[in-house]
């Protein structure tokens, strides 16, 4: 059995119904999905998805994208964070949550990013909730946050991890679970695979960050939590393992760090 650890359904960039997408991944053997809250209005959705009794093995995470709720202040990003966290016991983690150092139009300063990133991992403290963590080209950044908080219950997961096995192993050090998506599957991101080879059994995810980042083979069209299955295939191909022992030990690393999942 698989669980993908981070996904968007519902989305809109999919192009089948949610409940085929649910479907055609239980029968592939993904039982468990986690989707992923990235801003005030993207929470309240997956929330109101993760209660429907349909959908008991659907857990959410909530946070704030580093680009969005623009027009909002720190503190009222922490009260609408608080009062969702009070609306299911289905929330397992904060995030995605992190900085991201990109070309995107109009987005927040490095300086505010830090701010509310720091205010989120607060939050997953105050509730000892694990964060889920959006890192692109953010590396210093977070590192200097996890230093201040080194020493504190601080846990939780690099997302679609794709830095370094030096960036890794900072993460690791950490306590923090390395969480791998279809990226690992593309030619260009050869240099990950060292990282996939290296990253402890009992320390790494799989997601599909679905609809983004299709696996290869499936690029250019929309991705979906089935397709987590392709990438655990790639992990055991590199480490040289058993299929279902990956999936087994993706399976319970995932619980154990989003140990709100049951
Ligand atoms: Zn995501």
């Amino acid at each position: 059995m698989l669980i993908d650890a981070h996904c968007h359904v519902p989305h809109a960039g999919y192009k089948k119904d949610v409940d085929s997408i649910i479907e055609d991944a239980s029968s592939v053997g993904v039982s468990k999905l986690i989707v992923i809250g990235t801003s005030i209005s993207e929470n309240e959705k997956v929330i109101k998805f993760v209660v429907e009794p349909k959908h008991a093995n659907i857990f959410c995470s909530i946070g704030i994208y580093p680009h969005e709720d623009m027009d909002k202040s720190v503190e009222e990003l922490r009260e609408a964070l608080e009062s969702a966290l009070a609306l299911s016991e289905k929330i397992v983690a904060i995030g995605e949550c992190g900085i991201d150092v990109s070309n995107w139009q109009g987005g927040r300063s490095i300086e505010d990013q830090i701010k509310i990133f720091e205010m989120q991992i607060q939050v997953a403290l105050d509730h000892d909730l694990p964060i889920i963590i959006h890192n692109r080209n953010g590396d210093a950044q977070v590192m200097a946050l996890f230093n201040k908080y080194h020493g504190s219950k601080l846990r939780g997961v690099a997302h679609s991890f794709s830095q370094s096995w030096e960036v890794a192993q900072q993460y690791l050090d950490l306590g923090f679970y390395i969480s791998f998506s279809g990226m690992i599957t593309y030619p260009a991101r050869k240099p990950l695979l060292e990282t996939v080879a290296k990253v402890p059994l009992d320390r790494f995810l799989v997601e599909t960050d679905s609809p983004y980042l299709p696996p290869q083979g499936h690029r250019g069209e929309p991705n979906y939590p089935e397709y987590v299955k392709i990438v655990a295939e790639k992990v055991a191909q590199v480490k040289e393992k058993p299929f279902d022992e990956i999936a087994d030990w993706s399976y319970k690393n995932t619980c154990t760090v989003f140990n709100k999942l049951s």
